[in-house]
Parts: structure tokens; C-alpha cells; sequence
């Protein structure tokens, strides 16, 4: 089992790195653990856990700001935003409850399905402090919107997966919880038709705030869906805009608020693939809107089943271990990039999980890093393609 060290303040954490970088020894940085199955297996690695440093530093509900601490749970920041009736906009998702932490939220960088709305994480971090490959402690971006000088760094560390720098403590934007929130659902479509359906919402007035696609499975008819969000009146108008410029594709029926929760819930989490979980590898393939339903068809060629959030833009998919090879192909011919979240060790061993770049971005990407750790302590063979 590898060693786990414990900082418990950023201090702690200049020494624990400096003394691998002295030693040579490799840091894989830990907020509750819940991911650490993304990426190559069985590296040598020390873990670097932030549970300790847990601390909300300062939250100003009419600032709409939030400064914590990485290992802060999620759910805990959660209830706190909620006692003032705010939220995280980016939606994130508790991979295993009481687990998550922000820091391991911001670090993955997913959003979920009002993305399309209110954007990932990175457009909410307005800051942060972290500790670089040398050791040294040092601050980027600030505590309100506008004050970027100089390299957006932020930009940079949330989605970084712990390859740059420890974040020791993150400032956040927050956003008021909308006051109501109505789902419409169009059923029995087939995907080309979802995906039209799905194109004419986002480009309407309406502010759609997420919409997604679960095709037909175990007898159940395929469900298309769009959320709106906002006070009742509004809606309202905004429903009704909906119903008629969707008309001619199908019936636009209100979907119950509880099986609503439930849908959203399954979708940001791919658990609605679970049925199909005899399929070993999920994969989380981002392609232009446009290319979403055309990449499920794909998809179910080769023998898996998907599903389309962010109005097509993101395609949730289980696939059988013969059709790895082919899902980057299909995502590149697309348009898009494809991420193995999830797969049994032998093909986490074949198939790096991170989508190989481009060789102009890949340099860039080798620069910035170097940057932040000269000496690539920071679980440098996490997303390497394997030795051939
Ligand atoms: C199927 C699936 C669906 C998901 N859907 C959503 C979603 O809809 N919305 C959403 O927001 N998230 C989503 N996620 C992401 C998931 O919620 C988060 O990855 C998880 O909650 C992170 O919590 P953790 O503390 O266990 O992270 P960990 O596994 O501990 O860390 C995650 C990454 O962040 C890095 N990291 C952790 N702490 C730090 C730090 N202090 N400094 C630098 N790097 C750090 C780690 O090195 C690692 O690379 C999804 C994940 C999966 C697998």
C-alpha cells in the first residue's frame, strides 16, 4: 500500500513536495479518493491527501463568494450555499456521498448538465492559492470576476487532475438557487430527431438550462428532455415558446418533479448506462452539439449504448472492451475528444484515459507543465500512452 502524508496546513505541503522533489520520490494529490481509478494503474506513486485542510475561509453570500480549502467536502459546501439559498452553477456531482471534496471537483473539472447555461468549472474559480513542483506557495487570479492581470491561471488548474500544482485554498463564484424549475420531456423520439429537437430549444429565447437524450432501453420509451429554470411566470411564457416551436417533432408534456430529480440525477452521473454494465468501459466523448446524435448511432455500431447531455455537446457512453480502440477514432471524426472514465485495469493499462493531443497543443501542454514542476513529481504517468 503507498505511503499517504497528511499536510495539515499549505506549510505542510511546501515541505511534503520539496522533500520529494529532493528525493525523487512521485506525489498523486488526494481529495477523497473517489477518482483515483481514472488513468494508468499501478504507478508508484506517494498519495498527498488534502482531507485536512478542510476549512471554509470565507463565504459572502452578498458578494456571491466562497474561499475553502480543498479538502472541504462537497456536500458540505453544498448545504452551506444552500442555507442562503445559493448554489455551485457548474453542478457538480458527489461521485461517492461524503467523499467529494472541492478540491478533487475542481481538480477533475467536470460540470454537469447546466453547463450549457452557467459553464464549467473553470469559469467560476475566480482564484487560488497552491503549491508548485519546487515547493514554493504562490497565488493566481483573485476574489471578484474582473481582476485577472497577466496568465488566467485559473483557467489552467481547474480540469489540471493534480498534474501542475496542490491547490491549498480556492476562491469561488456562487449563484443565487433559481426559484423554480420545470422539465419538458418529448418522448419516443429517435436520436436524429432528440438532436433537432434539442438544436431548436438552445437556439430559442428560452434560456433552456440543460437538455439531454436517453434513448429506448428495457421497454421504456426514449426520453428528451429540457430543464428551464427560473421564476414561475417566466417559465411559463418560455414553456409555452417551447411546446410550439417543437410542435412538429412531438407532444411536449411537463415531466414530474420527483422522476425529474431522478433523470438529471442519472444523467450528470451516467448511472442511466448502469443497466448495461456488463459493457466494462465508460467513456465521456465531448463533440460539437450538432455531432451528438450521429456519435450515439456510432456508438451503438459498435456494439455500446450512450446518452446526450449538454444538448448533444456531451455523449455518456458504456462500451465493450473490442471497441476501445475505435471510440477515439469516432470522437475525432466527430470533432470532439473522448476521456475513459471508468474501465477494468487491463484496458486502463492499454488505453491512456485522457485523449492523446494534438503534437503542437501536446508541447504546449509538456511546457506548461515543466513550468509548474520542473522535476514532474506531480503522478507524472498518469495519462501517459503506454511504452509499445
Ligand atoms: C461518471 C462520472 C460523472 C461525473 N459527473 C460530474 C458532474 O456532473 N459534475 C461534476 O462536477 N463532476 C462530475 N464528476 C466528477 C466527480 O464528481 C469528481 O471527480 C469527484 O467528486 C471528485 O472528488 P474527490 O475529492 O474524490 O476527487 P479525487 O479523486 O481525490 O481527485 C480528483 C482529481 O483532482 C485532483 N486533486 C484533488 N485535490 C487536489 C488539490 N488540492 N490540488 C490539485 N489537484 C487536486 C486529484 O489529483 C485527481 O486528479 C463525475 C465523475 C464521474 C466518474
Amino acid at each position: 500500500m503507498a505511503e499517504t502524508l497528511q499536510p495539515r496546513d499549505e506549510r505542510d505541503v511546501c515541505e511534503a513536495v520539496a522533500r520529494a522533489a529532493a528525493s525523487g520520490a512521485k506525489l498523486e494529490i488526494v481529495g477523497g479518493g473517489t477518482r483515483q481509478g481514472i488513468g494508468h494503474p499501478g504507478r508508484q506513486t506517494q498519495r498527498l491527501s488534502m482531507s485536512a485542510l478542510s476549512r471554509v475561509i470565507d463565504y459572502d453570500p452578498a458578494e456571491l463568494v466562497l474561499t475553502v480549502e480543498p479538502g472541504a467536502l462537497l456536500a458540505d459546501i453544498e448545504i452551506l450555499l444552500a442555507n442562503s439559498n445559493q448554489m455551485l452553477a457548474f453542478e457538480p456531482w458527489e461521485f461517492a456521498p461524503g467523499r467529494s471534496t472541492i478540491g478533487g471537483v475542481v481538480g477533475a473539472g467536470f460540470a454537469g448538465s447546466r453547463r450549457i447555461l452557467s459553464g464549467g468549472v473553470r469559469d467560476h474559480l475566480l482564484g487560488f492559492s497552491a503549491v508548485n513542483g519546487r515547493g514554493e506557495a504562490f497565488k493566481a487570479g483573485g476574489r471578484v470576476v474582473k481582476n485577472v492581470t497577466g496568465y488566467d491561471l485559473p483557467k489552467l488548474m481547474a480540469g489540471s487532475w493534480g498534474q501542475l500544482a496542490v491547490l491549498t485554498q480556492m476562491t469561488l463564484k456562487v449563484l443565487p438557487r433559481p426559484s423554480e424549475t420545470r422539465t419538458l420531456v418529448l418522448r419516443g423520439l429517435a436520436a436524429s430527431a432528440a438532436g433537432d429537437a434539442m438544436g431548436r430549444a438552445m437556439r430559442a429565447p428560452a434560456d433552456v438550462a440543460a437538455a439531454s437524450y436517453v434513448p429506448a432501453q428495457a421497454g421504456a420509451n426514449s426520453i428528451t428532455a429540457i430543464r428551464l429554470e427560473g421564476f414561475g411566470p417566466s417559465i411559463e411564457a418560455r414553456a409555452s415558446l417551447l411546446a410550439g416551436l417543437l410542435r412538429d417533432i412531438g407532444p411536449v408534456d411537463t415531466m414530474d418533479a420527483h422522476q425529474a430529480e431522478q433523470h438529471w440525477r442519472g444523467v450528470r452521473s451516467g448511472s442511466l448506462l448502469d443497466a448495461a454494465n456488463t459493457l466494462p468501459a465508460l467513456w465521456r466523448i465531448c463533440v460539437p452539439p450538432a455531432q451528438g446524435a450521429q456519435t450515439l448511432t456510432s456508438i451503438e455500431k459498435l456494439g455500446g449504448v450512450g446518452l446526450l447531455d449538454w444538448a448533444g455537446g456531451l455523449v455518456w457512453a458504456r462500451l465493450p472492451r473490442e471497441a476501445a480502440s475505435n471510440v477515439r477514432k469516432l470522437a475525432v471524426t466527430a470533432g470532439g475528444h473522448a476521456m475513459l472514465v471508468d474501465a477494468p485495469e487491463d484496458i486502463r493499462r492499454a488505453i491512456p484515459a485522457l485523449h492523446p493531443e494534438p503534437p503542437a497543443v501536446a508541447s504546449l501542454s509538456r511546457r506548461v507543465r515543466a513550468a509548474f514542476d520542473p522535476m514532474a513529481i506531480f503522478d507524472p504517468l498518469r495519462f501517459e500512452a503506454p511504452q509499445s
